[in-house]
């Protein structure tokens, strides 16, 4: 076949493909064999075997999660977190060094600041928005530089060009969690940075159904964090592998749909009464609403907001919504929401939450694929006194 159109609607659905198709099955199937006949290779680590991530499952996805983002190499990983966990497993040992954006998904803060010292690895954390401040932070072993597209719960939106800038100048790998933006909206590669992380679970799958991660980027950092995962044993199972293959086909329609229908509610919310503040990068009002226009395709299908009588008036929402279902994760076709306090930030101190900015009564939402008219009516109804 000639080569694919690069444009991503078209990758969605023909990048990575086997050809020819397999018995000519249009869907690839589902390679569920943990071994596979040994065909005289010389290296351990492109032996046959479901945890050597090189059934067809997993390099199908890895050539589309490739193409998708404009870079040389991709791996697929149990979860989320197992992709940011061997990232940083394989780039950092005992003695180095990391600085990480200092609002981050509650597991990645865990991680960073509960078990990387118990492998002798150091960090700090800088505001993302304040470059000039990160050369103090520098050390002799720093090695990475570790920040998120959009934060995740205040939908932050850090200075990214400068992160690439800071990283080439000083020799760090630069890293950042591409998975609230997903490639639809923003492709890190494309602007430099050297690896993207996402929580496939999110929505790089859509459905609410799978736990998966994946790791984008230079082709020789991913082979490494590859033989790290080959020996961490985090690999994706083939039916996951094939659930996520199925669900990302659908990536940019549901996107799009998402990018639309979050900013009609974030402009509804910040109209209510009821509301305190909303964060969200496609309002006029958050404060780096300019360079997200710049940096990003869409604006994305999360936000967060304050109701002016805190955790009760939170509760009380999340207790009247017929539509948005009250769980944690996001990404997928059906609308969720949560007070990150109690769910996915509920690990990190209450002292260093509320220093950050995420209140205890701060709402998460998730848009899904529903008609925004629903959500909003909804919305109405469950805010009204
Ligand atoms: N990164 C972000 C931004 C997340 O929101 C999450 C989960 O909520 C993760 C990573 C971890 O992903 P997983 O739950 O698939 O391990």
């Amino acid at each position: 076949m000639d080569a694919i159109p690069s444009r991503l609607d078209t990758l969605l659905i023909h990048a990575g493909e086997p050809m020819p198709r397999i018995e000519g099955a249009v869907s690839i199937p589902i390679f569920q064999s943990a071994t596979f006949q040994y065909g005289g290779q010389a290296d351990y680590h492109a032996l046959r075997y479901i945890r050597l991530n090189n059934t067809p499952n997993h390099i199908a996805l890895h050539q589309k999660l490739a193409a998708l983002e404009n870079a040389e190499a991709a791996l697929v990983t149990a979860s989320g977190m197992a992709a940011i966990t061997t990232t940083l497993l394989t780039l950092l040992s005992v003695g180095d060094h990391l600085l990480a954006q200092d609002c981050l998904y509650g597991g990645t803060h865990d991680f960073v600041t509960r078990a990387l010292p118990g492998f002798g690895i150091e960090h700090d954390f800088i505001d993302p928005d304040d470059p000039a401040s990160w050369e103090t932070k520098l050390r002799p072993r720093t090695r990475a530089i570790y920040v998120e597209t959009l934060s995740n719960p205040l939908l932050q939106v850090a200075d990214l060009e400068s992160v690439v800038a800071f990283a080439r100048a000083h020799g760090l790998v630069s890293i950042v969690d591409n998975t609230f933006t997903s490639p639809v909206n923003f492709r890190p590669p494309e602007l430099g940075f050297d690896l993207s992380l996402h929580s496939g679970t999110k929505y790089l799958n859509g459905h609410n159904d799978l736990v998966a991660g994946a790791v984008i980027g230079r082709g020789d950092l991913v082979e490494q964090i590859k033989r790290q995962l080959d020996l961490l044993g985090g690999s994706l199972d083939p039916h996951a592998a094939f659930l996520l293959h199925r669900g990302m086909k659908t990536l940019a329609v549901r996107v799009r749909h998402q990018n639309q229908s979050a900013l009609q509610i974030a402009r509804f919310l910040e109209a209510h009464p009821a509301v305190e503040r909303v964060h969200y990068p496609g309002l006029e009002t958050h404060p780096r609403h300019a360079r997200a226009r710049s940096l990003f395709d869409g604006f994305g299908g999360m936000l967060s907001f304050d109701l002016k009588g805190g955790v009760e008036a939170a509760e009380r929402l999340l207790g009247r919504l017929t539509l948005a279902i009250s769980a944690p994760s996001l990404g997928g076709v059906e609308t969720l929401i949560t007070r990150p306090a109690t769910t996915s930030h509920a690990g990190m101190a209450p002292d260093d939450r509320r220093r950050l900015g995420i209140t205890d009564g701060l709402v998460r939402l998730s848009v899904g694929i529903e008609a925004p008219e629903d959500l909003i009516a909804d919305f109405a109804r469950a805010l009204a006194p």
